[in-house]
């Protein structure tokens, strides 16, 4: 993982790239979902946390259409592009995501003029901490300022989903970017996908003496996006069958009529996302009244529901949670859309060494690729930095 610019260098690599001091630069971080899988889309809760990881931006605004667009990772060198004729087809890389923001922006009557920008982040890519909207939002963030748009939080949220949904063309809801533009230091914020609520919840989980670990498996399974349209497709049927608009209608209480309502497998799909929805409600109360350590067992539960119910765990991850709870994790459980990508744990801070060394065997025994796994914190929300 590569090691963030601080802000001077990041002003003076803009500067040396493109001849001129940045108009500022903006900071919003990845996200981890403590937990509420596959709950967003059935208009239900999630509680995920900003990370202290982000994406960082250095922007100036031109007064002609042309942008010009570097990111420290790789060696891509610049790509132009024409912010009067911003287009979802021949926009590529990770050019997509600044992008996407302008458009998007562009798309609610906001003038949005050339620019520069330089990127740098310290989000890992692909391993389900959403490097993609840590982009966004900071990008979000620096046009909002930058320009007359003058939005709310909540309305950042709905332009980086546009930009996500139809410029970039990821069927994502509305999670990451929350996280990402409302997260607060030893915070999670608890949202309601139905009608986008928000409310910080206290997550302090260092001082608890608790270490909150992700270990990216590294795997992507390659049906990973069938899988995930195929539960979407599930968690309809069944909402239909109820007769109810989302699953987020369907109470604990309504599960044993539901049972005999629709077929075997539609239920399992249905007793996840009802259960997990009542585990995010359980989670919020422990944290609000006796702290981390609390949440543990829900953690262990929701795992059980994705790997039995839900059906999207895989070796990799189910070894990863079992072996980290083994060796003295409070509770752990896959994150993200499944099939792959990463497991997080909730571990003693005395337990961290050992956690992270029978992991990374239990692996090796198992013939799997070494995971990599690194500790992160609940951190502050997106900001302007300078
Ligand atoms: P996730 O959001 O879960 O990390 P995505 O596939 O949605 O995974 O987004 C990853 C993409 O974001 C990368 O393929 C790349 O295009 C872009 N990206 C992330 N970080 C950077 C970076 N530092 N520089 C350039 N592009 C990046
Ligand atoms: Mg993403």
């Amino acid at each position: 993982m590569n090691t963030p610019l601080g802000t001077a260098e990041l002003r003076s690599r803009f500067e040396a790239t493109f001849g001129a001091a940045p108009d500022g630069l903006w900071q919003a971080p990845g996200r981890v979902n403590l937990i509420g899988e596959h709950t967003d889309y059935n208009e239900g809760f999630v509680l995920p946390f900003a990370i202290d990881r982000a994406a960082r931006v250095a922007v100036r605004l031109r007064t002609d259409s042309t942008v010009r667009m570097l990111s420290t990772f790789g060696n891509q060198g610049l790509t132009t592009a024409d912010a009067a004729a911003l287009d979802p087809a021949t926009a590529k890389g990770w050019t997509k995501y600044p992008l996407g923001v302008m458009w998007a922006l562009q798309q609610r009557g906001v003038a949005v003029p050339g620019l520069d920008l330089l990127l740098d982040s310290d989000v890992p890519r692909g391993a389900g901490l959403s490097s993609s909207h840590a982009i966004e939002c900071a990008v979000a963030l620096a046009l909002n300022n930058l320009t007359a748009a003058s939005l709310g939080t909540a309305d950042l949220v709905l332009a980086t989903q546009r930009a996500e949904n139809e410029f970039v063309g990821a069927p994502t809801g509305i999670m990451d970017q929350s996280a990402s533009l409302r997260g607060a230091e030893g915070r999670a914020v608890f949202l309601d996908c139905r009608d986008q609520s928000a409310r910080l919840v206290p997550f302090d989980a260092g001082a608890a003496g608790l270490v909150l670990l992700v270990i990216d498996t590294g795997v992507t399974h390659s049906h990973a996006g069938g899988g995930y349209a195929a539960r979407r497709t599930s968690c309809e049927l069944g909402a239909d069958v109820l007769g109810v608009r989302a699953l987020r209608d369907v109470a604990l209480s309504d599960l044993p009529e539901a049972a005999g309502l629709l077929d075997a497998e539609t239920f399992r799909r249905v007793r996840h996302v009802v259960t997990e929805n009542a585990r995010v409600l359980q989670a919020v109360e422990r944290l609000e009244h006796a702290g981390p350590r609390a949440i543990g067992a829900l953690l262990d539960a929701s795992h059980a529901s994705m790997r039995d119910d839900f059906e999207i765990s895989c070796p990799e991850l189910d070894l990863a949670v079992d072996t980290a709870r083994a060796a003295g994790a409070i509770g752990a459980r896959m994150t993200g859309g499944g099939f792959g990508g990463s497991a997080i744990a909730l571990v003693p801070a005395e337990d961290e060494q050992r956690v992270r060394a029978d992991v990374g065997r239990a692996f090796a025994h198992a013939g799997f690729g070494a995971p990599t796994v690194f500790p992160v914190r609940p951190a502050a929300g997106a900001r302007r930095l300078a």
